[in-house]
């Protein structure tokens, strides 16, 4: 095999529920009717007085992460990360350039990735700078510091992040990470992710005209269609809660479940380029040629060919 870069598919899972209270982190049947509206419910100062405001897909740093991985092809295994490893995380993809696969993520996983490890870069220098808006380098510490810096913030603690300590390889690429801090890795994360290849994007441009018909392309229904093994109904939207209540294992099955179901559908659009759907019509789905190149490089390596 002389692959020089990795292909990676990616999933994660996010921490809080988007119909959780963005002040007190309860549901809305946990609050108070009062004249004023729902009161949140929780004995503390921090929440007193606030009313239910659901949190919402929008804001993704709020969301947060849980627990995220993906599966490699090179090594031909999972690799987890976690708020304590997103950096190095996003260091290492950026610093390697593998080709990246995800179901959905230039939407939502990516910018997940991006929006927590800003916001906690940025609540790590505002707790120990004081200064906001701090966009020069943060230089090294080693330090996994829990802190709660607002209460917008919710009842979670923002961990700072592993910060950048020149990792290996990455003077190679001057300007990329060193001079600009996360936020510079962050932008150059943001490239190559918009290179990246999203399932549900390439599904969607194969057949525009069921873009909004629900359940037609969840990542199970894609993969039943397509004859591809896949797991129990979609319990996604319980995973936020899951984690909270300390269920971890289930959360990791959860996650590994949606990569390894990513992962075949992936190989599957490789090799066949085309999609079948519910209907059972087969549509052409256009595949990048960089990882239609990767993919035709590995597909002989394998095979001796
Ligand atoms: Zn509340």
């Amino acid at each position: 095999m002389t692959l020089s870069k990795d292909l990676i598919v990616l999933d994660l899972e996010i921490a809080r529920s988007p119909k959780e209270c963005r002040f007190c982190g309860n549901l809305r049947a946990a609050h108070h009717m009062l004249s004023g509206g729902l009161l949140c419910p929780r004995d503390d100062t921090s929440v007193e007085g606030s009313t239910y405001t659901e949190l919402g897909w929008h804001d993704k740093a709020a969301l947060g992460l849980s627990i995220g991985g993906y599966y490699s092809f090179l090594s031909d295994r999972i690799i987890w990360f976690c708020l304590a490893t997103l950096a190095e995380t996003v260091q290492r993809f950026v610093r390697d350039q593998p080709l990246l696969v995800s179901f959905n993520g230039k939407a939502f996983d990516f910018a997940v990735m991006r929006a927590v490890l800003l916001a906690s870069a940025d609540a790590a220098v505002i707790a120990q700078t004081g200064i906001a808006d701090h966009a020069e380098p943060i230089g090294p510490s080693p330090m996994l510091i829990p802190i709660r810096t607002s209460v917008s913030e919710g009842p979670y603690i923002v961990p700072t992040p592993v910060l950048l300590r020149n990792p290996d390889g990455v003077e190679e690429k001057p300007g990329v990470v060193n001079t600009h801090g996360y936020h510079g890795l962050c932008d150059a994360f943001k490239t190559q992710c918009t290179q990246s290849f999203d399932l549900l994007e390439s599904v969607w441009l194969a057949d525009p005209g069921s873009k909004h018909t629900g359940g037609l392309n969840t990542l199970r229904m894609l993969c039943q269609t397509n004859s591809l093994p896949y797991d129990s109904p979609d319990a996604g939207a319980t995973v936020p809660a899951l984690w909270q209540d300390g269920e971890f294992s289930r959360v990791l099955n959860h996650c590994a479940d949606d990569i390894y179901m990513t992962r075949n559908l992936c190989q599957h659009i490789m090799a066949t380029g085309t999609i079948t759907r519910s209907n059972g019509a087969i549509v052409q789905v256009e595949r990048p040629p960089g990882l239609l190149a990767w993919w035709l490089e590995w597909v002989s390596g394998r095979h001796g060919l």
